[in-house]
């Protein structure tokens, strides 16, 4: 994979191309984002061939079947996705199914063009998978595309990259080097995300929370996520939840939940938040919380009644925790998370 950072990155675009021998590239956008793919369009010439605006949340597989047919019908030779993760993820699930190569270009925090880690849903299930098919070619990081970001998606999706440094560190595959990234991919976010917020067009701000994003991407990457990521995973794909604003939510509750199971993983988030070792899920929770992100499942619309077949669901195919877990365990942090209530153990 090659990568490219810095605001103005995005100019060099064409020569990424270049370098890798694509001539018939196809753009990949949401239909918001189809203006910023029409202008990477013209900015390639002929090297594009088309531009598929359709991307959604979540990645429906009607979606993918439909752009995979343009793409084989316009004789693309690799797919440019230009967007957050529900467009880099389309990129994966064409690559999943064709073999063309993605040259992502990210414009929110989620790191998904970091991970081979494809996710596809149909009938309310989301299906997800691991396959090095799907890891991008080329990822241009360019801090002027994601100007545009408005403030809650923008702390959102910071926290949604919080969220993989966090679970990162307590992983069973972790290591060094990578509790390294995740722990500073945590500091880069906590001093990056409040800049953002006092000031949403400050670059240096924007230029430090893609650093902290691609950091946290990569750590997920390398890494199996834990209870945090599946919660949202069960409840994101069957609920058709916004996912960063699920990740915001839930984190500060899983956190508090593995911390005492995990104390390496929270010193080091203590740390990375410069706050005493001992409170790191407060540290965390409070962080969150002075963020003003959303903060229970009820403001996005969840019903009690609409939860039920969460806690089964999760530990059914947990993928593996610090912390044993029951199904009461997740009813309870999900009831607190839909309540939008302090985290268990965490005190004002
Ligand atoms: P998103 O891609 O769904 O984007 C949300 C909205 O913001 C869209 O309308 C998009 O067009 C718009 N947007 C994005 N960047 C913008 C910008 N700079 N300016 C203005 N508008 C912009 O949101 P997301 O949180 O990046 O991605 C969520 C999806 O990514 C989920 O489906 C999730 O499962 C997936 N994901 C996958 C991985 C992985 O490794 N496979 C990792 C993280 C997230």
């Amino acid at each position: 994979m090659s990568v490219s950072f810095g605001a103005g990155s995005v100019a060099g675009l064409a020569n990424v191309l270049d370098a890798h021998g694509i001539s018939r590239a196809i753009v990949l956008t949401t239909p918001e984002q189809e203006e910023l793919g029409r202008r990477i369009m013209d900015s390639l010439g002929d090297r594009a061939v088309g531009l598929y605006p359709k991307a959604r949340m979540h990645v429906p597989t009607d979606v993918a079947d439909d752009a995979i047919r343009q793409a084989r019908e316009l004789g693309a030779d690799a797919c440019v996705a230009v967007g957050g993760g529900s467009t880099i993820g389309l990129g994966k699930a064409i690559a999943l199914r064709s073999d063309l190569p993605i040259i992502a270009v990210p414009t929110t925090y989620a790191g998904s063009e970091m991970t081979p880690v494809w996710g596809l849903t149909s009938d309310g299930a989301k299906k997800t998978g691991r396959d090095r098919r799907v890891l991008p070619t080329a990822v241009v990081y360019d801090p002027e595309l994601t100007l545009t970001l408005p403030l809650k998606p923008s702390l959102e999706s910071g926290v949604n990259a919080i969220a993989h440094a966090v679970e990162a560190l307590y992983a069973p595959d972790a290591s060094p080097i990578i509790s390294l990234m995740a722990e500073e991919a945590i500091r880069a976010l906590r001093i990056a995300l409040p800049a953002l917020r006092a000031d949403l067009g400050d670059l240096e701000a924007r230029e430090h929370a893609l650093y902290g994003s691609w950091l946290a991407g990569a750590c997920l990457g390398a890494t199996t996520m834990g209870l945090h990521h599946k919660i949202c995973h069960v409840l994101g794909g069957t609920l058709d939840l916004p996912h960063a604003s699920t990740h915001a939510v839930l984190l500060p509750h899983v956190f508090a939940f593995n911390a005492e199971a995990a104390p390496g993983a929270a010193r080091a988030v203590a740390r990375a938040l410069d706050v005493d070792v001992d409170d790191a899920a407060k540290g965390l929770a409070s962080f969150v919380t002075s963020l003003g992100v959303t903060s229970s499942l009820r403001e996005l619309g969840v019903q009690e009644s609409e939860i039920g077949f969460a806690p089964a669901a999760v530990v059914e195919t947990l993928y593996s925790n610090p912390r044993p877990v029951t199904e009461a365990d997740v009813e309870t942090i999900i009831h607190a998370a839909l309540q939008g209530a302090l985290p268990l153990g965490v005190t004002r």
